[in-house]
């Protein structure tokens, strides 16, 4: 197997990727809290993981991909106390909470698709594992490393922080945090206020709620990352991602909860996606620069200039390493809009290169480029950079200053399918939109040769014409040296 790197945050360097068992690779990501619809912040994780998905299945890993759903737990302001997400737009809208959430996780699948994201092995949700958590919770009170409280459980960071260090991963210690977080104002069943709920016992007024030995209630937001994880993946798996805004606390609290109860680090690489920004300022309701996917593919938000289509946002998020941030503006999607273009065309163009004597340049180059490029740390951009120089071999090619042996358009022809369509997932919008342009082809390729005979006769009224009469309904000719091409505008 090909040997990679990847930049693991928790030991903040980038170490050669090695698998627990050399063929199969486990890898959980933690998913949406469905309770809203998808925005450009789900967007990022979902294209980051969905790449080292695909590249890891390309090399010939077996993946199994686990991405949650949140469809319970999850409180306002990742917080212990406050109104779960779901339960609260439930109660606005007048639905079942799992209304609002089998609704939102099909908006978010919907958008996925749009994306080119592909389905991940298992999607499990929280709703439905509460019992495999209540069993993790009941390990973790039998390692000593929780407390029960009223009929709460919640877990002891103070005694965890004894045997272990709290805060490894985000790079905090106990003291810091403790500072940093407000004082407990005698409501709270909490020993102390950095200590979070593994179960809460529910309020009268809450609604989703389930028989525990402790009380009527529900998980804690951060078990139910432990207990899947552990149930499909095993105690120990290769690779758990998510945003960078799940450090803290969430991947922090996923890793105290697992040592706990586990005795170990359930997960081996931890990788973080960075955070995307609008105009440099970061994404947030209150500052009206919240926008959903669905606004984006319709242009319909008042920062928006325009619609920008699925495969636009993709190749954008890919423009960019995973680990750098990404501000959207209308003036970067624009130029990605057109990268993107440029790039379909020219794959459009080598499906027409006639093959040659000899060739000019090293296709070899372009597979060696982007191979090194996704070993390191699923470097994308670089992976873009090299296929943008071979858009301008390619584009030479047809004009006939560049030139390939029959074999060695074959193998180019593979490698740009491969790294384009099947690691980067990118598609070719217009090709597909315009079913189009499969079922005009031939007529317009009739059209066009009967201008190269009207041509050939010196008729050039006529091959005039079917120029102008094509180019009136948006088809444009452009002539090359041993014929014609063409392209819908
Ligand atoms: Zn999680």
């Amino acid at each position: 197997m090909e040997k990679i790197v990847l930049y693991n945050t928790l030991t903040r360097r980038k170490e050669t990727f090695e698998p627990i068992n050399p063929e199969h690779v486990g890898m959980y990501v933690c998913g949406p809290t469905v309770y809203g619809d998808p925005h450009l912040g789900h967007a990022r994780p979902a294209v980051t993981f969905d790449l080292m998905f695909r590249y890891l299945q390309s090399l010939g890993y077996k993946v199994r991909y686990v991405r949650n759903i949140t469809d319970v737990g999850h409180l306002e302001q990742d917080a212990d106390d406050g109104e779960d997400k779901i339960a609260k737009k439930a109660r606005l809208e007048q639905l079942e909470p799992m209304e609002i959430a089998h609704y939102y996780t099909e908006r978010y699948h919907d958008a996925m698709r749009e994306l080119g994201v592909k389905s991940p092995s298992i999607e499990p949700h929280a709703s439905g594992h509460i019992i495999e958590q209540i069993e993790m919770v009941k390990r973790i009170l039998d390692a000593g490393y929780a407390y029960e409280s009223n009929g709460s459980i919640y877990f002891d960071v103070e005694k965890y922080n004894r045997d272990h260090h709290y805060g490894r991963l985000s790079g905090r210690n106990l003291d810091d945090i403790v500072t940093n977080t407000r004082e407990l104002d005698g409501q709270s069943d909490k020993h102390h206020s950095f200590d979070f709920a593994l179960w809460k016992k529910a309020s009268p007024e809450h609604i989703m709620r389930w028989p525990s030995p402790w009380s009527d209630g529900f998980p804690g937001w951060h078990m139910e990352c432990s207990a899947m994880s552990t149930k499909y993946l095993g105690e120990q798996f290769d690779i758990h991602g998510g945003g960078m805004d799940l450090m803290f606390p969430h991947h922090e609290c996923e890793i105290a909860q697992s040592t706990a109860a586990l005795g170990k680090d359930s997960a081996r690489y931890w990788v973080h996606n960075n955070m995307i920004t609008i105009n440099g300022q970061k994404m947030g309701k209150s500052l009206g620069n919240f926008i959903t996917l669905e606004q984006l593919f319709t242009g319909n938000h008042p920062m928006l200039e325009q619609a920008y289509t699925p495969m636009t946002i993709r190749f954008f998020v890919l423009q960019a390493h995973y680990r750098s941030t990404l501000d959207f503006s209308n003036d970067a999607l624009q130029a990605a809009e057109k990268g993107l273009d440029r790039l379909m065309k020219a794959v459009e163009t080598l499906g027409k290169l006639k093959p040659a004597a000899d060739s000019t340049a090293d296709v070899k180059e372009l597979d060696r480029r982007c191979r090194e490029a996704m070993a390191d740390d699923l470097n994308s951009p670089m992976v873009i950079s090299a296929l943008f120089d071979w858009v301008r071999i390619i584009n030479q090619a047809a004009e006939g200053t560049q030139r390939f042996t029959a074999e060695d358009l074959e193998e180019l022809k593979s490698i740009v399918n491969r790294y384009v369509f099947e690691i980067l997932g990118l598609r070719n919008e217009k090709a597909a939109d315009a079913g189009g342009k499969d079922m005009v082809s031939p007529l317009v390729d009739m059209l066009l040769t009967m201008r190269m005979e009207a041509k050939a006769n010196k008729d050039w009224a006529t091959s005039d014409k079917i120029r102008d009469n094509l180019t009136a309904i948006g088809i444009r000719v452009k002539d090359r040296k041993d014929g014609f091409d063409w392209e819908i505008e």
